[in-house]
């Protein structure tokens, strides 16, 4: 099985319109859930304990919406390019992630052809790819695995990542609708993070590629001009 995430959606005015008002609800939900907590922390009762838990979890999950869904909508999304240490930001990750991979019983390893390898881009939006690549690889494997990253020069013009998990893996079907804004086959997924990745990707200019097989694992590709 294999596939290109390529016609991701497009932005139109409506997409724009969209965004801010994305914007203009993050503000007053802001105030909801921070004057809310005040009023949690007044209120000892057990059982509303348990309701206002899951208000606030909920407001959590609008706002974490409401962000990704503004980053991806954004209409000039680069504007900071700096040169940076391509080697040095995917290691900063794992060490952001590792906590959450050994609570799954997921080893990261990394292996680079050198420990420098300088790249043109918007680290913030770079290390976002990379958080958004590693946690899927990391709830894919349900029941603990490896994830082996992988980077190198090629041809001293490009260089590649490559993120290999062996977890549950995607079928055809569902490997077509990937990158499609909202896809999500998980309890709690937003259905953003491939969209977003894909889109900061292109925006530099690079290759998102993602192959996959039901039962053995998933294999991102990232591909980007040095
Ligand atoms: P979310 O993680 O919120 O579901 P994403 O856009 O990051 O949204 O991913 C969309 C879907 O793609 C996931 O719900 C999952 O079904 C699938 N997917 C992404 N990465 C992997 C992976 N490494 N292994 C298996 N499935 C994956
Ligand atoms: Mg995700």
């Amino acid at each position: 099985v294999e596939e290109y995430i390529k016609n991701y959606e497009k932005l139109t005015v409506l997409g724009e319109l969209a965004a801010g008002v994305a914007h203009e609800i993050r503000n007053p939900l802001t105030s909801i859930k921070g004057f809310f907590k005040l009023l949690t922390e007044k209120n000892r009762d057990e059982e509303d304990q348990t309701y206002q838990n899951v208000i606030i979890d909920e407001l959590s999950r609008i706002e974490q919406i409401v962000n990704e869904f503004m980053a991806l909508a954004r209409p000039q999304a680069i504007h900071l390019k700096e040169r940076t240490n391509l080697v040095q930001l995917v290691k900063d990750t794992v060490i952001l992630l590792n906590p959450e991979a050994a609570l799954r019983d997921v080893r990261i390893e990394t292996a680079f052809d050198a420990e420098e390898s300088l790249i043109e881009c918007e680290r913030n939006q770079m290390k976002q790819v990379f958080i958004n690549v590693m946690k899927n690889a990391i709830e894919a494997m349900s029941d603990g695995g490896t994830l082996k990253i992988r980077g190198c020069s090629i041809d001293g013009a490009l260089y590649k990542l490559t993120f290999e998990d062996n977890g549950a893996g995607i079928d055809e079907k569902r490997l077509k609708k990937l990158g499609t804004p909202f896809f999500t086959t998980k309890e709690k997924g937003i259905g953003l993070g491939l969209t977003i990745s894909n889109k900061i990707i292109t925006e530099h200019k690079g290759e998102f590629k993602m192959e996959s097989e039901v039962g053995k694992g998933t294999k991102v590709t990232v591909l980007l001009k040095k």
